[in-house]
């Protein structure tokens, strides 16, 4: 498991970089990534949570399974938006209600170069959204139409 950074670490300000080669030092990073995402009990992580700045993130929705999106590029399935309230491994403690799309189309590359899409709603497309902007050095908190301490509005 990789130490996740927090909020205050500028390495998440950062613009990540494209991944370029599909080779044994993906896989392995691939492998640290999936197994810090479940013993930190997280959705997604993005690559950049844990110090290495290229476009990669994985999550696990625990309704359609895990999956690893690299060169992850999204856009919205009709304009809806919803607001619902969201975490991160980052952020640890503060939680914020922030708007996104219900659903989308996600274009991404599989841990062998091979170029994949989805559609996503629910959880996974909030996720996607979330972590796609980590790639592009943003946080959530810069988002959230409100911040507090527990995943519940009034705590
Ligand atoms: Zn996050």
């Amino acid at each position: 498991m990789s130490k996740i950074i927090t909020a205050g670490n500028p390495l998440l300000k950062e613009t990540a970089q494209p991944v370029t080669v599909f080779d044994k030092n993906l896989k392995f990073l691939l492998e640290n990534m999936k197994k810090t995402l479940y013993e930190a009990n997280g959705v997604g992580l993005a690559a950049p949570q844990i110090a290495v700045s290229k476009r990669i993130f994985v999550a696990d929705d625990g309704v359609s399974g895990y999956d690893e999106y690299i060169n992850p590029v999204w856009t919205p399935v009709g304009d809806e938006k919803d607001i619902d309230v969201e975490g991160c491994l980052s952020v640890p403690d503060l939680y914020g209600e922030v708007e996104r799309y219900k659903e989308v189309l996600i274009k991404y590359q599989d841990r062998h170069g091979k170029k994949r899409q989805k559609k996503a709603s629910g959880l996974l497309a909030r996720c996607i959204q979330h972590e796609t902007d980590h790639l592009n050095g943003i946080l959530f908190i810069e988002k959230a139409v409100s911040l507090h301490k527990g995943k519940d509005a009034d705590e």
